[in-house]
């Protein structure tokens, strides 16, 4: 009789625990996701952008951002939906990363990347990198791989070759347009030296990601080719954690774009993590703040996208415009190119 009573209640129990189980994976299935994406700030008007090229951007934003969401609609983590995205923005040559990526002095391309998991603020970074395909995949591998966070040039390209990260030669990541870019940008600077110019060239074209996981964990990453015409090795913002790319739970993600210089100086994807964190910001607060005081204060120009762990979503830039887009799991999407004026 006891064996007997002690068998029912194990069957209860197990209905119990599955019963309960069943209610967790639904309440998880149900549960919100957000991804925000950047292309870039800089020049970027409605002059220089018609409809006609706005149109070839406005798609690969958009298959960046089904990309995205098609990961977390299906329940996946949003460190893999951040570097899927990214690789999408990354094999396009509309932009400054990957394929797109600008030339150096020497007419190399030499790349910058990181990812940060918000969650067990786990993070992997790669900085001037050659002939690597995905930077953000060799991102992803050395926070998967090592207990390293940033690696750089040669021996991060061994660490690739011993990771079988896919490498591309020097044709795929030549772009007419880029390599006029660095002429241009030579000439004028030779002009600088004879003092017949006064010209600054700005001209942006990063790309970054931030997602919201139906877990509710929070993911974010930088990929870029750095500055046209960078020298003497340069590294920009965008693979150092904390200045180009923050990600935690407790507050929100940020990737940022532009002078990269003073995103390092102002720690600027912290800093937004840190002004929600103690003096409660919200998302729009937080990115008001440092581009338009601490990036702006130093004359430094550029811009971010912020989403923190309810999936609330902010993005500002003190440049022309930044090429944006973000959706949400409730079907919300929103792609943007100017100034919000000129967006009306
Ligand atoms: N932040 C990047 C860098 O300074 C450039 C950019 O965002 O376009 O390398």
């Amino acid at each position: 009789m006891k064996q007997y009573t002690l068998f029912i209640a194990l069957i209860f129990m197990v209905l119990i625990s599955f019963s309960c189980k069943k209610e967790t994976s639904n309440e998880v299935k149900n549960k919100p996701y957000a991804i925000v994406l950047h292309g870039g700030a800089g020049y970027i008007t409605p002059r220089v952008f018609p409809e006609e090229k706005k149109k070839q951007y406005e798609l690969m934003l958009q298959k960046a951002l089904e990309k995205g969401c098609s990961i977390l609609e299906n329940g996946g983590n949003s460190v893999d939906a951040v570097q899927q995205t990214i690789s999408i923005l990354e094999n396009s040559p509309l932009f400054n990363a990957g394929k797109g990526s600008v030339f150096d002095n020497q007419g190399k391309n030499k790349m910058d990347a990181s990812i940060m998991d918000g969650n067990t603020l786990n993070t992997g970074a790669v900085a001037g990198v050659s002939n690597i395909k995905n930077p953000i995949f060799l991102a992803r591998m050395v926070m998967d791989s090592t207990k390293h966070v940033l690696l750089s040039g040669k021996g991060a390209e061994i660490f690739a070759e011993q990771h079988k990260i896919e490498f591309e030669n020097d044709t795929y990541f030549y772009t007419k347009r880029q390599h006029d870019y660095l002429l241009k940008v030579q000439e004028n600077e030779r002009k600088i030296a004879l003092k017949t110019s006064t010209k600054k060239f700005k001209k942006y074209g990063t790309v970054g990601a931030v997602a919201l996981d139906k877990q509710g964990n929070i993911a974010a990453g930088t990929s870029t080719g750095g500055l046209t015409n960078k020298k003497f090795g340069r590294i920009g913002d965008s693979p150092i954690i904390g200045a180009g790319t923050y990600a935690n739970n407790k507050t929100c993600g940020v990737s940022c774009t532009g002078t990269g210089e003073f995103f390092i100086r102002t720690l600027a994807a912290h800093e937004v993590s840190s002004l929600m964190q103690y003096t409660n910001a919200t998302v729009k607060e937080a990115a008001q703040k440092v581009i338009h005081e601490n990036i702006a204060s130093l004359k430094g120009k550029g811009g971010l996208i912020v989403l923190d762990k309810k999936g609330n979503i902010a993005w500002n830039f003190n440049t022309k415009g930044m090429f944006r887009a973000y959706k949400k799991s409730s079907g919300e999407q929103k792609i943007a190119f100017f100034e919000l004026e000129v967006e009306k």
